[in-house]
């Protein structure tokens, strides 16, 4: 019976030492290596449709590059203007894996409906007003929630 007990006590603590070193390794590869083909070519995709949905909608041509890099909070993507006028969207490459759908479904046409904003000029960092919103629900944004309590736009000072 104990010699039972001590077999199943060393099968679990071997478990649970295979299944750390895996979330660990896949934790590790994650941060290390590039974002996943398959990921970066829903956002590629994504990127065209709201490229295309603008200018169907609002006659503008505006591709806007998206990068993927570490943000250092809790933020899932940002839009900042440069003082040249550029615009760029950033997402978190942090939180991606948790949330790709999100992302690519709320997270990519919230940020992109700040860069008509931008384009529009409405550069005074009232981020989620009126026109953002409805920009953003045109845009078919899951999430176009105004009261969002973090800011998510950078503005360099001109
Ligand atoms: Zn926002």
């Amino acid at each position: 019976m104990l010699f039972k007990l001590k077999i199943l006590f060393i099968s679990m603590i071997i478990f649970g030492i295979t299944y750390l070193s895996y979330n660990i390794y896949d934790y590790w590869n994650f941060n290390h290596n590039p974002i996943d083909i398959n990921l970066e070519m829903a956002i590629s995709k994504k990127r065209d449709e709201l490229i295309n949905r603008t200018l169907e909608f609002y006659g503008i041509y505006l591709p806007v590059p998206i990068k993927i890099e570490n943000i250092p909070n809790r933020l899932y993507g940002i839009t900042t203007l440069s003082k040249n006028g550029s615009i760029t969207i950033i997402l978190n490459k942090k939180i991606f894996k948790e949330s790709f759908n999100y992302i690519i479904e709320s997270v990519l046409p919230h940020e992109f409906a700040h860069a008509i904003m931008f384009h529009r000029g409405k550069i005074n960092g009232d981020g989620h007003s009126n026109e953002w919103r409805e920009i953003c629900i045109q845009l078919r944004g899951k999430k176009c929630d105004q009261y969002v309590n973090i800011e998510d736009i950078i503005i360099e000072k001109l």
